[in-house]
């Protein structure tokens, strides 16, 4: 008989020749009949945490695996190699016609499976669990692997309902010990899984998610299609990498700019058919040096290793979200960039999608906090891999691989123009009984002499040229703070005009400071890249 020792399984059937960081412990868990929730970054290795101990269980006499995936794709590419490593496995998804399915179950029944993968939908048939029934009464279910397991929760980014009803392998199958793995998931998201797959008493792994070869930058937005151009022209050229915009007609956009530039780019989005997003999607993956302009339709379970840069010309929704699209960059552990162009719009944006979408309150108060971390990160004066890591729970020292470690950003006190900045907003709404945009607020603490300033009178407000000596883009960094700290609020349904809120109020009263950047990053030439 095969041993069925997991070091073992992992030199023979898997050609490796030792576990990588938790792997190990992970295994020995599982494979010992206990449950795991296991947190670990995409590339850690999550698909050996079930395949090894799947193959030991089965060695031992428990029967079969059963993986669930919401990747099509993914379960495909899987049973591939397996396949090729000589393991038994197959999978069951709306891809297989009737007969096809038919077969695997019958080679499911009659134990000649070591892993079985399953899209969520079809597990939780009646169909299907007569099937795990029958094997659970003959002791022939090793063990249920739940890959991605944020989609079982509504903070996650990719909530899938179907999910929810895996909370029933339990229920029904209490002797079967489950894996549950995840790349991403806040605290919120992990008290959450724990709770609907009633994994509460499982042991937890929780891997480093730090990505130590991808450098961090966020600058302040201006001309962001030029800024891009510039940073792929002084640090990516010839480079493959990839390039998140909001909208369909942004991709577009930006595509194009870029080949007009010389860059070999091609779109991506969910608006385009599915045969020229899957030519695109192949060149990106065959040809070097590709750069793919996409909507975040693009990315899950691509696995393209040597991707050096991921661009953001837009703010993602969330620091789950960033973290998982930057993280498409250096799979190869090479050197790479996550870059983004921020400012005041993508915060009134994000705002204003989390305000109109037709959630629930208490959805909308997780997102809005979700969105204030973001921000944070984005505003951030100290290293940016400490606040990441920090969002998840890991504690860092500053890492010398991000802009505000290489180049630290002088800071300044911007609390006294942000005072009169609010006082200002103020005071135009108690004089005029209307709200005004950010604009004419900066004209007005500016003393500018504008038809609008005449019209309303403004110059009889007293705080009228109190900043003449602030230069616009001082104003506007100090606008975007207040506004990404919620002091400010900016009415999109009303031309973009600005409010107070309640937490203005200790800016206005002097309790609360506000640090703000000095100079924005600029452009290093190509040849500059710092260590590399
Ligand atoms: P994840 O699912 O966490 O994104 P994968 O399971 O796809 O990661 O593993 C990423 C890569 O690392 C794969 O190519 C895998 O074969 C490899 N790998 C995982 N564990 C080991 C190991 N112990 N030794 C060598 N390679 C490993
Ligand atoms: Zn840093």
């Amino acid at each position: 008989m095969p041993g069925h020792s997991p070091i073992t399984i992992l030199q023979q059937v898997f050609g490796y020749p030792a576990f990588r960081g938790q792997q190990q412990a992970i295994i020995d868990t599982v494979v010992g009949g206990g449950d795991a929730l296991v947190l670990m970054p995409t590339g850690g290795g999550k698909s050996l945490c079930y395949q090894v101990p799947a193959i030991a269980r089965q060695r031992l006499g428990h029967g079969c695996t059963i993986v669930v995936s919401p990747l099509v794709a993914l379960m495909h590419d899987q049973v591939g190699a397996l396949h090729e490593a000589g393991v038994a496995a197959a999978f069951l998804n709306s891809t297989l016609s009737a007969g096809e399915a038919q077969q695997v179950e019958q080679d499911l029944l009659g134990g000649r499976l070591t892993l079985l993968y399953v899209a969520p939908e079809r597990l939780v048939t009646p169909r299907f669990l007569g099937l795990l029934q029958r094997l659970y009464e003959r002791g022939q279910l090793a063990l249920f692997a739940i890959d991605e397991a944020h989609c079982v929760s509504q903070w996650g980014h990719d909530f899938r309902p179907e999910y929810r009803q895996l909370a029933i392998l339990h229920e029904q199958f209490p002797q079967v010990p489950r894996i549950a793995l995840t790349a991403t998931a806040d605290a919120i998201t992990r008290e959450d899984i724990a709770e609907r797959l009633q994994l509460e008493n499982a042991a937890r792994f929780v891997s480093s998610f730090d990505r130590p070869n991808i450098r961090y930058t966020i600058v302040e937005k201006r001309d962001p299609l030029a800024q891009l151009k510039r940073f792929i022209e002084n640090e990516h050229e010839g480079d493959a990498g990839v390039v998140y915009c909001q909208s369909r007609r942004r991709v577009e956009e930006v595509a194009e700019a870029l080949v007009r530039d010389g860059v070999d780019a091609m779109p991506y989005h969910a608006g385009l058919d599915a045969a020229t997003r899957q030519a695109n999607q192949d060149r990106f993956l065959r040809e070097e040096g590709v750069v793919m302009v996409a909507t975040i339709a693009f990315g899950m379970g691509i696995d393209k290793p040597d991707v050096r840069f991921v661009a953001h010309l837009d703010l993602p929704r969330n620091i789950e979200s960033y973290y998982q699209e930057t993280g498409r960059a250096g799979r190869d552990g090479l050197p790479s960039q996550a870059w983004m162009a921020y400012g005041l719009q993508d915060v009134v944006n994000q705002r204003r999608m989390i305000d109109e979408s037709p959630a629930e309150d208490a959805f909308k108060r997780v997102q809005t906090g979700k969105l204030d971390a973001l921000l944070a990160l984005a505003e951030a004066t100290d290293c940016r891999r400490v606040r990441l890591l920090g969002y998840f729970g890991e504690e860092s020292r500053p890492c010398g691989n991000c802009d505000n470690c290489l180049h630290p950003p002088e800071v300044w006190d911007a609390t006294d123009l942000a005072r009169k900045l609010l006082s200002t907003v103020y005071r135009l709404h108690e004089k005029t009984g209307i709200g005004f945009g950010a604009g004419h607020v900066m004209d007005v603490l500016r003393g500018k002499d504008t038809d609008k300033v005449r019209q309303f009178g403004h110059q009889a407000i007293s705080t009228w040229g109190l900043a003449a000596e602030s230069s616009e883009t001082e104003l506007r960094s100090v606008l975007r703070q207040l506004v990404a700290l919620g002091a400010l609020q900016v009415d999109s349904a009303h031309f973009n005009t600005l409010r107070l809120t309640a937490a203005a109020r200790p800016i206005l009263r002097g309790e609360q400071t506000l640090q703000l950047r000095h100079v924005l990053a600029t452009p290093r030439k190509r040849g500059q890249r710092d260590g590399s």
